[in-house]
């Protein structure tokens, strides 16, 4: 998982960092700007109330939802600002540093992520990314999904499978509201996976709405898949 010293050496030499808030360089979010972070308590999916784990409520599940969700931090300040520098600035490096602090987030408080730390290790688990259109990998020329995905799958001592593809391109959820969101996203997806998967962890940067990965969710359920937890690095 960490970063061998050569490795590390050649990309503080091709890629140094500068703290993303005060520009001091030597980390992407240095100790002093450590303090615009902030944890996000968890909550159900479905309707965004405190829950244990991130499980969805018994009274709120509906056919197809998806079991859980784990995310680390709120989507504001200094988050908010690494994964934009990571999608439009193609700072990718930057989602290593967040790798770190994201497992020192859960030795801090192991309780909280019981469940996804069980379901990480389940060897009946697979890791699988919300993906971008293919048309957007090649302009962008990676997948911050991806990546990530490639990361977590790592704790658990797994790969991640490409479950998904994206079959239209879609308009940009930014300014939707959540009906409009749900209808931009119905059936932009399908599946490109094997039969006979039973659990997954489905990985993606941010939830906002929470449509988009509801909708992958509904896909995987489809095809018979029993339970699909999600993953964010950060939720707005
Ligand atoms: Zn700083
Ligand atoms: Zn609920």
């Amino acid at each position: 998982m960490r970063r061998n010293f050569l490795t590390s050496y050649l990309l503080d030499i091709l890629f140094p960092r500068f703290c993303i808030k005060c520009g001091r360089e030597g980390l992407y979010i240095c100790s002093d700007c450590d303090i615009f972070t902030s944890e996000a308590p968890p909550v159900c999916p479905s309707c965004g109330m405190p829950s244990i784990f991130g499980k969805t409520h018994q009274s709120c599940y509906i056919n197809k939802k998806l079991d859980g969700l784990t995310s680390i931090w709120d989507y504001d300040s200094v988050i908010r600002d690494a994964l934009r520098s990571i999608k439009y600035k193609g700072l990718f490096h930057i989602t290593e540093e967040l790798i770190e602090r994201l497992i020192s987030v859960m030795t801090k408080n192991p309780e909280q992520f019981t469940k996804f730390i069980s379901l990480l290790e389940d060897k009946d688990v697979i890791i699988t990314f919300v993906p971008i259109h293919k048309y957007k990998k090649k302009q962008r020329g990676f997948d911050q999904a991806e990546i990530l995905a490639n990361h977590i799958a790592i704790l658990g001592n797994k790969k991640p499978i490409k479950l998904l593809e994206r079959t239209r391109q879609t308009q940009s959820q930014f300014g939707l509201d959540k009906k409009e969101r749900i209808n931009n996203i119905k059936d932009a997806f399908s599946f490109v996976g094997e039969i006979n998967i039973k659990k997954v962890i489905i990985v993606d940067d941010i939830w906002t709405s929470g449509a988009t990965m509801q909708e992958c969710c509904r896909v995987l359920k489809e095809v018979g898949i029993k339970e699909v937890w999600g993953f964010t690095l950060a939720r707005a």
